[in-house]
């Protein structure tokens, strides 16, 4: 019997039967039609492959972006001529003209209002999407009858249900939990149960059983696999909550590139239940590139995955942090001018408030106006600054600021000490100088801007709050240390006053 993966279940039931000429001609069409699907879905994924490597480079990444459009569009315009030949055409198509106009208003709404800081909890919901959507697959799956299932794959295809909505519901409930922690409606404090790794185990262990039993149980007349399924699918939505509740705040990073991950994975499993190739390759690509960034997520803030996964870090290395005390200096515009006036080398290391404040346009003017004075300026930028990866790339592409003068952590740390002076822009736990000196910190051993080996160093902020770690910052009281008070976006447009008027 040939077997048409892609196209199934529609297309199956029409080969299975006894063919007449006119049946045999329109049997040949359809193969056709699969083929070229099946090209065309090729097309599409290869076009992801080229998106991923395109947006890996500052310099090509919007060629990445337009490829990985271009494949999205042959997507989703393939999947909608395929349903040409399902049987109901007319009621598939009006379901999905409903589903995708509702999908496209809304995504347009949230698209349109959101504010580039927003973007993190955004995307956490995007991602509580993906695993709900896997989810729903995957128990429907399992009520539709498996006739197009050929007996010897019907194990196979359970595994394949239950090991989707697994991840799907870790992913549903871990992402939205992520959402609410991003948007600070629950702290960044981790939640560490009494025997928290036993109750993890324990949950896990009860899935297992769980999906032994629904594999029994799913061709009995009668039998209770849809039990199996809901109560897993239950048991698995708490260990998403519990394991990123679990999380605190400083690894939040590694939590949201995870999560990414998981979104892959799930997408890709559905993809597995819904016979669609392209479905699999897109989620395993995500899910790779996710789990790859939750590995240099790791590596920049010097934690082990595991450590991160199983939670209860990012919250304290045991004992007391050490109290911070000391005199604070103060700046004004005019200091800070003056000392960009009088230095030759000046390093700017923005963080999230610069993206608060939306300083980035201002700033490109002002470095402008000093490389016009022949000084050297460069940026600094920490690999979780911000709220997202990339997140302060993406603030000076913006803003158009050559790429060769934005500079990662590891390339400019070892230029510190012979650095003129230093502009902190809205950043603080990653120029927390506690993460190198208190081993109790909650960002003890995280690898952070060495600011404070400048020979001077303008920090400019609202007030001595934390940031999103938490945590207290000794660099505002160190001696070469000046804080800047006031919105970043005012202070640096005065800035440019001052130097646009010298
Ligand atoms: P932080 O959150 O440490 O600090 C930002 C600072 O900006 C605040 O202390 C705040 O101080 C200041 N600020 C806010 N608004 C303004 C404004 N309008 N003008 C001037 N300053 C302002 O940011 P960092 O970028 O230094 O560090 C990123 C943190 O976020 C790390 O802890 C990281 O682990 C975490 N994180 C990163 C993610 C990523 O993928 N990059 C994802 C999730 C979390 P004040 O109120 O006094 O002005």
């Amino acid at each position: 019997m040939t077997h048409f993966p892609l196209l199934n279940p529609m297309f199956q039931n029409v080969i299975d039967m006894d063919l007449t000429s006119t049946q045999l001609l329109a049997s040949e069409t359809l193969s056709k039609a699969d083929s070229w699907a099946k090209v065309a879905y090729l097309a599409a994924a290869v076009l992801f492959v080229l998106s991923l490597a395109g947006l890996s480079k500052q310099t090509t990444a919007r060629r990445g972006n337009l490829l990985g459009i271009i494949g999205m569009v042959i997507a989703v315009c393939v999947t909608i001529v395929a349903m040409l030949s399902a049987g109901n055409a007319m009621a598939v198509y009006t379901m999905m003209a409903v589903a995708i106009t509702a999908a496209v208003v809304v995504g347009a709404i949230l698209a349109a209002r959101v504010p580039m800081t927003g973007m993190p909890e955004l995307v956490a919901m995007l991602h509580s999407f993906v695993g709900l959507a896997a989810v729903l697959v995957g128990i429907s799956s399992h009520i539709e009858s498996y006739t197009d299932v050929p007996a010897g794959e019907l194990l196979i295809h359970d595994i394949e249900i239950f090991i989707g909505v697994f991840i799907g519901a870790i992913t549903f409930t871990g992402s939205i939990i992520a959402f609410l922690k991003l948007r600070g409606t629950i702290g960044g404090k981790p939640l560490t149960l009494p025997g928290r790794h036993m109750i993890n185990l324990l949950m896990v262990a009860a899935c297992v059983g769980l999906g032994v039993w629904f594999c029994q149980e799913s061709h009995n007349a009668g039998g209770q696999s849809m039990t199996a399924l809901l109560v897993m699918t239950g048991i698995a939505s708490l260990i998403g909550v519990h394991l990123v509740m679990a999380i605190g705040g400083a690894d939040m990073p590694v939590v949201v590139s995870m999560l990414n991950s998981y979104s892959g994975w799930a997408a890709s499993a559905a993809g597995f239940m819904l016979k669609n190739h392209l479905l699999i390759a897109t989620g395993a690509l995500v899910g790779s590139s996710g789990a790859i960034l939750s590995y240099i997520m790791c590596a920049a803030m010097n934690r082990s995955f595991i450590n991160v996964i199983l939670g209860g870090f990012g919250g304290g290395g045991g004992g007391p942090a050490a109290a911070v005390e000391g005199t604070v200096s103060e700046f004004s515009v005019d200091d800070t001018v003056d000392l960009l006036e009088e230095s030759n080398s000046i390093v700017i290391v923005p963080g999230y408030g610069m993206a608060v404040a939306q300083a980035q346009h201002s700033l490109a003017e002002v470095v402008k106006i000093l490389q016009s004075k022949d000084k050297q300026v460069r940026f600094a930028i920490h690999p979780v600054a911000g709220r997202l990866p990339g997140h302060m790339n993406v603030l000076l592409a913006e803003a158009n600021v050559p790429y060769d003068i934005v500079l990662e952590m590891d390339e400019i740390n070892d230029d510190m000490p012979e650095t003129d002076a230093i502009l902190v822009i809205g950043a603080n736990d990653i120029v927390n100088p506690a993460a190198l000196e208190d081993p109790n910190s909650p960002i003890a051993g995280m690898p952070v801007l060495e600011v404070w080996k400048a020979a001077n160093c303008v920090v400019m902020k609202r007030g001595l709050a934390t940031g999103y770690a938490g945590v207290d910052n000794p660099l505002f009281y160190k001696d070469n240390t000046q804080m800047l008070f006031g919105d970043a976006k005012q202070n640096v447009d005065a800035i440019l006053r001052a130097l646009q008027g010298n």
